[in-house]
């Protein structure tokens, strides 16, 4: 890989880490090519420390390593994005990530959000507290419904009513999940499970 260590004319670039995961930022960390070197023979991120003014592998005092499941580097090729999985904490502060605990969640956990708030705020006029006012066993049929109807346009051959449909699904889901007080992590949780 051809990074250019001399921009700064430190010998340093800047590196990103990422959760292979949940690809939360981690921590920023800087690598001279040595380090760089290393991080790839070795699968586990060594960084070059500017304090400590040598290399410097995360978590060789704590333990906390950095598993290597992916290295980037960007479109001008001054800064390095790896993906990692990590052991335990990756903050010196016994946070999470450097950038504090707080997962983000995509899209799907925001729809989920959305949904909940419209619900215990009883939106007049809301298409989904009103469905939600009608009861678990009407929710319950409006997902048997749109799964029938995604069903059917998995025969036909028109993508934009199909993806319709999987849309309507995938609403409808949260709403049931949100009436049964099931939370999208507490699904998460199971297939990451069945992932092991
Ligand atoms: P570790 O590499 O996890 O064994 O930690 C060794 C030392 O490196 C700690 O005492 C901190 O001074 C520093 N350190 C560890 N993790 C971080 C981090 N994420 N960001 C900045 N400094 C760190
Ligand atoms: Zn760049
Ligand atoms: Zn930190
Ligand atoms: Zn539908």
């Amino acid at each position: 890989m051809n990074i250019n260590f001399n921009k700064n004319n430190d010998g340093l670039v800047p590196v990103i880490i990422q959760d292979d995961r949940t690809l939360q930022v981690l921590m920023l960390g800087y690598m001279n090519e040595e380090a760089f070197e290393k991080t790839k023979k070795e699968g586990i991120v060594t960084f070059f420390s500017r304090s400590k003014n040598r290399l410097w592998t995360k978590g060789e005092e704590s333990g906390n390593f950095l598993t290597v499941k992916s290295i980037d580097i960007d479109c001008d090729r001054d800064t390095v994005l790896i993906k990692a999985v990590p052991k335990n904490v990756v903050c010196h502060t016994g946070s999470f990530s450097c950038f504090g605990n707080k997962v983000p969640k995509g899209f799907l956990y925001e729809l989920e959000s959305k949904i909940s708030q419209r619900i215990d705020e009883k939106a007049e006029g809301s298409y989904t507290y009103s469905l939600y006012r009608k009861g678990i066993n009407k929710m319950a049929q409006k997902v048997g419904e749109e799964a029938v109807e995604l069903v059917i346009e998995a025969k036909d051959n028109n993508d934009d009513l199909f993806k319709n449909e999987a849309a309507d699904l995938l609403y409808h889901y949260l709403i049931l999940l949100k009436a049964k007080n099931i939370s999208l992590e507490n699904i998460e949780e199971i297939l990451l499970s069945r992932n092991k």
